[in-house]
Order: C-alpha cells, then structure tokens, then sequence
C-alpha cells in the first residue's frame, strides 16, 4: 500500500525507534525526565519561546491554548477552514467555552483588513474578541504557506485591540523547509506556538507548545487537570529528538515529491489542478471532469493499492512524507491515471460499480 492520505500515516523507522529504546528516562509529571526537557528546550529554541510543554497531540496544544488565553465568553478569530473548528470534536466550546469567529480567508490565510472587520468592538453586548489563531501551513486550504509579512501586519492588528495570538504550527516546519524562513521569525508575532512531531516529522507520539514561562506554567495546570501529564514519556519524547536531527532538513523532498505527484495528475484529462497551488506536501485535486466521484475513485484506487482522502463530492486530497518515494508517487499516478482512463474506456458506471 502506498499511503498518501495523510503524513501522519508515518511509522517510525528502525533507526528511531533503537534511538527511543535507548532513551533516558525519568517521571515526566514532577519535570525528571531529561529526554522530555531536552525536547522541550530544543522546541522553545527553535520558536525563540522561554519555555515549552511537551503534549500528547497537537490537539492538546490547541485546546489547552485556547483555555489559557481565553475566559468563556470570549471569541476566538481564525479562518473557516481552521483545525480548531473542524476536527476536535467542538473542544473550544466544550474545554474553553469559547466562541468562534471564523474569517472567509483566501487558501486558508486573511489580511490585516479582514481581521480588523471581524473585530469586534467594546461592547456590553458583543463578545469580547480575545485571540487570534493561525495555521502554518494552513491544512485544509491545501497547506498553504502564510507569509511572514502578512503575520507581522495581521498580528499588529491584533495587538492594536488587544487581542493575543496563537501560531498552530502543526506543519511549521514544512513551510520553513519550503521558504527558508526560520521557524522563530513565524512565532515570533505570537504569545503561543507549537509544532507537531507526527505529521512530516515522522515520530509516533507527541507535540510541543512553548510560549513564555507564565504561559506554559498555565498550560501545565491544564495537562494535569486533562490527564495529559505522563511519567517515563522520554521513551516516546526521543523520537521527537531524533525527527528534530534527522527528518527537518528532508521534508523538501517530501515537497519535491508532491510537485511530481501535482504536476503528473495535472495531466490527465479531467482533473483538475494547478500544480503552482501546491507549495508544501499536500496535493488537493478535483475529478469532477472524470465521471467519476472523489469516493469512487477513492475506493478504487485503495483496491489498486493507494490511499488518498476525499475531502469534499470531487475534492481528493493525496499527502506526501518520510515513508513515501519518488518511485512511491510514479506507482500513484499510474493508478491514478489507470482510473481515469479505465472510466474513459469501460464507463464510469460499470468502473463504480465494478467497485462499490
Ligand atoms: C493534525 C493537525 C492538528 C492536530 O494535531 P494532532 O497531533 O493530530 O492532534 C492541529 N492543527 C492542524 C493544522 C493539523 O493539521
């Protein structure tokens, strides 16, 4: 099976996984563990934060943020496409009692004017506006790469009214790899940032939130009072310590591979996308001109021994990382373009049917 459905479809490799036998060790929830705090130094150097926390999902770095920043009753502004809204599950209302403003953003990313609209002013009867959150890259818009100008003028709004700022970076480092920007310039406008350690970083288990200290200090609260505080975590946290050695500096590849894939599919009669839209790992494409649906073509390609994801009625979203080839993608556009043309030659209908 070649897996593009997501980057967090990684395992971890032989070489990590003799790194996290090896690991030291120690109780992670009375801060002993020194493979813990060496990741989390590491991950607040790296974001040029005082201090960091080591999760266990990203999600957790998310919602202990939004906690920590808001009172309920407050709103959170981010883009409509943002992972807080969309997949965890309704936390900022049920964790935070937090309401959410969403901004109709262009891929995934808003400017300064659209920020300073939605905005609200002081009000008795408004929420009060109290958090900025944005998604480098941004996910669902097709890991899409925020410019650090457009942070910098979006953030000096935010401060203007007040309001604080949240960097989920849960794929960072794909658009450092991507730009050449260092992670600690995109989190610097921020008061909170995190990187996830299972997406194109390769590792099992694991994110890491730094802010200030009297940040992480509230979000430690918070990951005891969720049960997100661990004992001999340094045992997972060395796969961390071992992707931040050896995975960053290869995730261009991943992003030369999705330009193969983009540029392949861009090919082929009745798909459609524009391989210029692709800037990172993630390749989103649209197979309405096929005949054929994005959960048909998706089920007959894990027949043919693919993966992907269909994201919308023709939306296929197909995702590039460390345990997928050059030679990996040249098998994924000869299934993909078997599909095509086996719905050309034997119909849609039968092609569907054939699967379904
Ligand atoms: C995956 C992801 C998350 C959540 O991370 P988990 O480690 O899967 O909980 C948050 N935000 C974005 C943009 C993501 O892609």
């Amino acid at each position: 099976m070649i897996d593009l459905f997501s980057d967090t479809k990684s395992r971890p490799s032989e070489a990590m996984r003799r790194f996290m036998m090896r690991a030291e060790v120690g109780d992670e929830q009375k801060d002993e563990d020194p493979t813990v705090r060496t990741l989390c130094e590491r991950v607040a150097d790296m974001l040029g934060k005082e201090s960091a926390v080591y999760l266990p999902s990203g999600t957790m770095c998310n919602e202990i943020s939004l906690a920590v920043h808001c009172r309920p009753g407050e709103e959170v502004i981010c883009d409509r496409s943002s992972h807080i809204i969309h997949y965890e599950a309704g936390g900022p209302a049920a964790l935070s009692g937090v309401m959410i403003r969403t901004v109709d953003g262009h891929n995934g990313i808003f400017n300064a004017e659209q920020l300073g609209a939605a905005i609200r002013p002081e009000s008795r009867y408004a929420p009060r506006s109290r958090l900025v959150c944005v998604e480098q890259t941004a996910n669902l818009a097709g890991g899409r790469i925020w410019p650090l100008e457009t942070i910098r003028e979006v953030m000096t709004v935010a401060r203007q009214a007040g309001l604080s700022g949240h960097l989920d970076g849960a794929r960072l480092l794909n658009a450092v790899a991507a730009t050449r920007v260092a992670a600690r310039s995109y989190a610097e406008p921020f008061d909170s940032a995190w990187i996830d350690l299972t997406k194109g970083l390769g590792a099992p288990v694991g994110a890491v939130l730094a802010g200030s200290r009297d940040f992480i200090r509230e979000a430690w609260r918070l990951k005891q009072m969720w049960g997100g505080a661990m004992r001999q975590a340094g045992i997972i946290a060395a796969a961390g310590v071992y992707a931040l050695d050896h995975n960053v500096n290869r995730l261009v590849d991943d992003h030369d591979n999705a330009q193969r894939l983009a540029r392949g599919l861009a090919q082929m009669d009745g798909i459609g996308l524009d391989p210029a839209d692709v800037e990172t790992n993630m390749v989103f494409f649209d197979v309405a001109g096929t005949g054929l649906t994005a959960a048909e073509i998706v089920a007959v390609a894990r027949e043919r021994g693919v993966l992907i994801g269909a994201f919308g009625p023709s939306t296929i979203r197909a995702v590039t990382h460390i345990d997928v080839s050059e030679a990996d993608v040249d098998v994924a556009l000869q299934v993909l373009g078997g599909i095509v043309e086996d719905a050309g030659r034997i119909g849609t209908k039968k092609l569907a049917a054939a699967h379904s």
